[in-house]
C-alpha cells in the first residue's frame, strides 16, 4: 500500500470495478474496505448451509458491463424463468415474457405490430399479452440515448400513456417496476424506469450462482494479489493521501471514493447524494418447494408486506442443501412487526400453499438500500471531484448493479484521462452503456 498510484476506498461493486478497469491500464491500486468481506451490498453469508443474500440482486443477463468487464464474462448466471408470475385476483398468472419476442425481433425496427398480435392472438388477456409483448420490444430495440432524450417525469404518470390497458400496467408494469426500482409508488423518474425496464425486456432475470457474493469475489479474485485489504478503514481523503483508523495515512497520485452515498457525503463534504429508499430481505427455509418453479413472483394486489418473492433453490440449486428449500422474499420498507409471521402469512397467500412449518433464516434490513432516482435525474452524475479526486457508486448513476459496475468504468476512466493514459474503450463504452 506504499507504492499505488489509487487508493481506491470501498470493496463494493462500483470500487472493484474501478479497481478492475485501472489495474488492467496498469496503473498500481490499493483498495481499502471497512468490512472483513468484500461485496459491501451484494455479500452473501452461509447459514446452515443456505446461501443467503443481504440483497436482492436482480440482474438482467442484458446488463452491459456483465459483458464489457473482462473478469465477469465467465460468472455463471442463474435464470429465472421467462416472464414473471404476478398474483392478482387471488390467482398467479404467468406474464411479460420476453424471452422469445424480443430476441426475434432485435434489430427489426418494430416489424412486430399490435395489428400482427391482434390476427394471432383473438382472445382478451392474449391481446393484452401481444400489446405488451410488443411494447417491451419496442424498448429493447430503443437506443438509450433515444429513452434519455425522451421527457421526463415521475414513472407513475408517465406509465399511462403508452397505450397499454390500465390492467397491463396494474398487473405487470407497476409491480415489476416497483420490484426493480425498490418503489412501492413509483416516483421515481420515467427515463431511468425505462432504461431498467429495457435491461428486463432485452434480457432474462437472473442472479449470480452460488450467491449475490459471487459477482464482487470474481472481480476481487482477478485483481493483482495484495490490491484488496479488508478491516481497513478510512477516516479522511485528499488528493493525495488518505488517511485510515488502523494504519495512519497511505500516500498516493489519486483517491477514488467508493464507498456508497452516505458514507462519501461523509467524506467528502459538499458532495451531493440522493435519498435512500429503505429495504428487507426474508428468508425461510421450507421442506418442500412451492410449486412455481424458478419464477419470480410478485404482488400485483399488495396483499401484504411482500412485495415479490422467490424459491431461490429452484432458481439456483446451489442455496440450500439437498432436500431444502429456500424461499427469498423482499419487503420495499422496513421490516414489519413480527416479521416473520407477516411475511409467512403473505407467503401463504402467495404460493397458495401452508408455511407454518417453514423456518425463518434471516432477516436483513438495510435503511439505506438503494438510491432514490426521482424525476429530474442525471444518470450520468459527475465522477471526476477535482484531478486527484473521484467518486463512484450507484448515486453517481442508476441504483442498479449495472449502475454500481457501470460508474466505476466512469470513474476509472476519469483517473486513466488524468494520469495521461489513452483509453481506446472509453468512449464506446460512454455511449452505449444502459
Ligand atoms: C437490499 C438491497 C437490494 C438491492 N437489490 C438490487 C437488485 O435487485 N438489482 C440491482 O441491480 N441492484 C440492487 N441493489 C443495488 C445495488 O446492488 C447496490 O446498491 C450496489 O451493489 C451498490 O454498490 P456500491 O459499490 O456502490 O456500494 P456498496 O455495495 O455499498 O459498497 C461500498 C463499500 O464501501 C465500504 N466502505 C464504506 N465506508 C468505508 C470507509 N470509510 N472505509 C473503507 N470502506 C468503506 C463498505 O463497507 C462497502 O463494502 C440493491 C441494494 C440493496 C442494499
Amino acid at each position: 500500500m506504499d507504492h499505488v498510484d489509487v487508493v481506491v476506498v470501498g470493496a463494493g461493486l462500483a470500487g472493484l470495478a474501478a479497481a478492475h478497469r485501472l489495474t488492467s491500464a496498469g496503473v498500481r491500486v490499493g483498495v481499502l474496505e471497512a468490512a472483513p468481506v468484500v461485496g459491501g451490498a451484494t455479500a452473501t453469508e452461509r447459514i446452515d448451509g443456505f446461501r443467503l443474500d443481504r440483497t436482492s440482486a436482480l440482474l438482467s443477463s442484458a446488463y452491459p458491463e456483465l459483458r464489457r468487464v473482462a473478469a465477469l464474462r465467465d460468472l455463471p448466471l442463474a435464470t429465472f424463468s421467462p416472464g414473471v408470475l404476478v398474483h392478482q385476483g387471488g390467482r398467479l398468472q404467468r406474464t411479460g415474457e420476453t424471452g422469445s419476442t424480443p430476441f426475434a425481433l432485435r434489430g427489426m425496427g418494430g416489424a412486430f405490430t399490435v395489428a400482427r398480435a391482434l390476427a394471432s392472438a383473438p382472445r382478451p388477456r392474449q391481446l393484452d399479452q401481444a400489446r405488451l409483448s410488443a411494447s417491451l420490444a419496442r424498448l429493447a430495440g430503443t437506443p438509450v440515448r433515444r429513452l434519455l432524450a425522451r421527457p421526463e417525469r415521475p414513472v407513475a404518470d408517465a406509465l399511462y400513456g403508452r397505450g397499454l390497458p390500465a390492467r397491463t400496467v396494474h398487473g405487470f408494469l407497476h409491480p415489476l417496476l416497483a420490484a426493480l426500482l425498490a418503489d412501492p409508488e413509483l416516483s421515481t423518474s420515467s427515463r431511468c424506469a425505462d432504461l431498467v425496464l429495457r435491461g428486463y425486456a432485452r434480457g432474462r432475470l437472473c442472479v449470480p450462482a452460488g450467491g449475490a457474493g459471487a459477482l464482487p469475489l470474481h472481480l476481487a479474485g482477478s485483481l493483482p494479489k495484495g490490491t484488496v485489504r479488508t478491516g481497513v478503514r478510512v477516516t479522511e481523503v485528499a488528493v493525495n493521501r488518505v488517511t485510515t483508523e488502523e494504519h495512519g495515512e497511505i500516500s498516493c497520485r489519486a483517491v477514488l471514493v467508493a464507498t456508497g452515498g452516505p458514507a462519501a457525503a461523509g467524506l467528502l463534504p459538499g458532495l451531493r447524494v440522493p435519498s435512500y429508499r429503505p429495504l428487507t430481505v426474508v428468508h425461510h427455509a421450507a421442506p418442500e418447494p412451492p410449486a412455481t418453479g424458478p419464477s419470480l413472483v410478485l404482488d400485483a394486489d399488495r396483499g401484504g408486506p411482500v412485495a415479490y418473492t422467490a424459491v431461490m433453490s429452484e432458481v439456483d440449486p446451489l442455496r440450500a442443501p439437498g432436500g431444502r428449500a429456500l424461499v427469498s422474499s423482499t419487503v420495499l420498507g422496513a421490516p414489519p412487526a413480527d416479521a416473520d409471521r407477516a411475511v409467512r402469512r403473505h407467503l401463504s397467500s402467495l404460493y397458495g400453499t401452508p408455511t407454518d412449518d417453514w423456518e425463518l433464516l434471516a432477516v436483513h434490513h438495510d435503511p439505506e438500500a438503494v438510491a432514490s432516482m426521482p424525476a429530474p435525474h442525471d444518470p450520468r452524475r459527475p465522477v471526476r471531484l477535482l484531478a486527484g479526486l473521484y467518486v463512484c457508486g450507484t448515486h453517481r448513476d442508476t441504483a442498479t448493479v449495472q449502475g454500481a459496475l457501470f460508474s466505476g468504468r466512469r470513474a476509472a476512466q476519469a483517473v486513466l484521462s488524468d494520469f495521461g493514459i489513452r483509453d481506446d474503450r472509453a468512449p464506446a463504452a460512454l455511449t452505449a452503456a444502459a
